[in-house]
């Protein structure tokens, strides 16, 4: 059975055949302006296992200041609403889909905290979930170290 998924006013609707994680709270500022929240819960869907229904021509991309290097941070959304939404033809075998989107059980539960250290004052993290910073999650995805000298950007600095 398809586990379906859509925006708030219902103009989008997409399906995945499953969900495979990872499934992570990101607590950067670019994810939590996205969410308006303290964090953006996304689900990782094998491209192979999702299908975009409805509401292609409300889809809109914004793609925010390059922080490092291509590609952009992009935010997908409704035109209609302003809900977020996946993107209709992503590229690359993995696709990330906003939690609160779905509207049946996608079968995976949260596995992570991811930015860590961008988590505001207001917020704390409570649950038992690993937590990752930065750099934890380079590490993590290469195997490798960041590189000397690293400086961390975000959307609300003034380096970019
Ligand atoms: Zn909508
Ligand atoms: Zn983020």
């Amino acid at each position: 059975m398809a586990i379906r998924g859509s925006c708030l006013c219902g103009g989008v609707t997409f399906e995945i055949d499953k969900a495979v994680g990872p499934v992570e709270f990101c607590h950067c500022n670019r994810c939590r302006k996205v969410s308006g929240s303290a964090a953006l819960l996304m689900i990782g869907v094998n491209t192979k296992d999702y299908r975009f229904l409805t509401g292609k021509e409300l889809v809109k991309t914004y793609a925010a200041p390059i922080l490092y290097s291509p590609p952009a941070y992009h935010s997908t959304f409704c035109a209609n609403c302003g809900c977020s939404v996946p993107l209709p033809n992503p590229e690359g075998d993995w696709v990330e889909i906003p939690a609160g989107l779905f509207d049946d059980d996608p079968g995976v539960k949260p596995d992570k905290h991811i930015f860590v250290e961008l988590t505001p004052a207001w917020d704390e993290i409570r649950d038992g979930l690993p937590q990752y910073t930065l750099t934890e999650l380079y590490k993590l995805r290469t195997g490798k170290d960041l590189p000397i000298g690293f400086q961390m950007r975000t959307h609300t600095s003034d380096k970019w």
